[in-house]
Order: structure tokens, then sequence, then C-alpha cells
């Protein structure tokens, strides 16, 4: 398949624009960039403040006490991964245990266990950008009990090998730590059936994160 690089980036560069919004609530600059030669589009970011800040996606969030840098890096990460998928002609995961058991296989062995995951496909690549943020930390490791949806975004719950590696230092440890909350914060703003920019919508009975498409597509049937 030829990609239309320039297309895709302006669209890539405009969903990571309105997920930022949501999630740090300033305006933040964003500048692409993405050449046949390189397997995902790169972005840097100029506006992010250090420093907690109230999520301003909904008042049914709660505070949180991670770095919005953080928050960016994965958000920006996820984008990556996104496009890289898009930019291969890859579809969404299919609903159903497939994607988790390929997630679970593609994450360095013991962090993740298919039967863990239940949160929807549109989550994927965010989960497969905080994997790669925590591998890149020295040293890492992670074991998950539990990955699922709760009042609409992403639970995380893992936690560090005991005794932990020793290359892994405390900084270290912290880092994983804002990264697994992190996922959870750049959840709120993922569609959980698809992956593009959502909104938590809870005009029904439940509570769900979709993009104006699924969130049309539920509200029709
Ligand atoms: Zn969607």
């Amino acid at each position: 398949m030829t990609i239309d690089y320039e297309l895709a980036l302006v669209r890539a560069v405009a969903e990571l624009d309105v997920v930022l919004r949501r999630l740090i609530g300033h305006p933040v600059s964003i500048v692409g960039s993405w050449l046949p030669e390189q397997p995902r589009p790169t972005f840097a970011l100029t506006g992010v403040l250090a420093g907690p800040r109230e999520p301003v996606q909904t008042e049914a969030a709660p505070a949180y006490a991670t770095d919005r840098r953080v928050v960016a890096e994965l958000a920006v990460r996820t984008t990556q991964v996104r496009w890289e998928r898009v930019g291969a002609d890859l579809e969404v995961p299919e609903p159903g245990v497939g994607w988790r058991g390929q997630l679970a296989e593609d994450a360095p062995e013991g962090w993740l266990r298919a039967g863990v995951i239940s949160v929807g496909p549109g989550w994927a690549d965010l989960l497969r950008a905080a994997v790669e943020l925590i591998h890149e930390i020295p040293g890492a490791a992670i074991e998950t009990s539990d990955l699922k949806q709760k009042y609409g975004s992403m639970r995380w719950y893992a936690r560090c090998p005991v005794p932990p590696p020793r290359r892994l230092t405390p900084e270290g440890q912290a880092r994983i730590a804002a990264i697994l909350e992190a996922s959870g914060i750049v959840s709120w703003a993922t569609c959980e059936d698809c992956g593009a920019p959502g909104k938590l919508h809870d005009d029904r009975d439940w509570i769900q994160v979709l993009c104006g498409r699924h969130h049309r597509e539920i509200e029709e049937s």
C-alpha cells in the first residue's frame, strides 16, 4: 500500500492535538514529521508544563498526581504506535481474545497474560505504547494481576517482582508507576472500541470512552 505520508501526518497531529487538549488542558504546540523511511511519525511538543493537574476531561474522573509530561509522553507514543499500524494498513484488533494473546506474547515474558486483559480492542495501541515506555527503563519488570475498565477508564494493576531486579532504581520504579497511572489517564481520551480520540459517555446505563462514530453506532442500535 502507498501511504500518503503528508495526509497521514496531518491526521495524526490532529488526533494528538485533540487528545492532549482533553488531558492536559492547555495549548500544546505539536510539530510532526513522517518520512517514508520511518516506520512511525515523530512529534515534538512544546508547552507541556511540569507538575500535576486535574484532568479536564470529566467531572467523574478522579484527580491524579502524575506529572503531565508523562501523560503527554504516553499520548505521543500511543499515537505513534497507532499510526504505525494505520500506515501499515492493519485493522483495529477484533474484539475477542486474539489481540490480547498477541499483546501478551509481544510483551516481555511474565508482564501480561491474555487472561487478565479485559478491556476493549481500542486500547491495544495504548497498552503497547505503555509496555514500550516501561521496557525502556533499565531493569524494568512488572507482573500484571488485573487490567480492566472501571468507570470508563483503564485500570492497570501491576507490581514489580519481589525482590525487584537489581538494575531497577527507585527512580525507575517511580517512573513505572507513573506510566501505569498515565495509561488510565490517556484512556479517558481514547475510544475503547477503535483507538481514535474519544470522550467519556455516561448518557446511558453504562460509562464508556468512545469516539463520535462508535457513540453514534450505540445510540442508533
Ligand atoms: Zn471508536
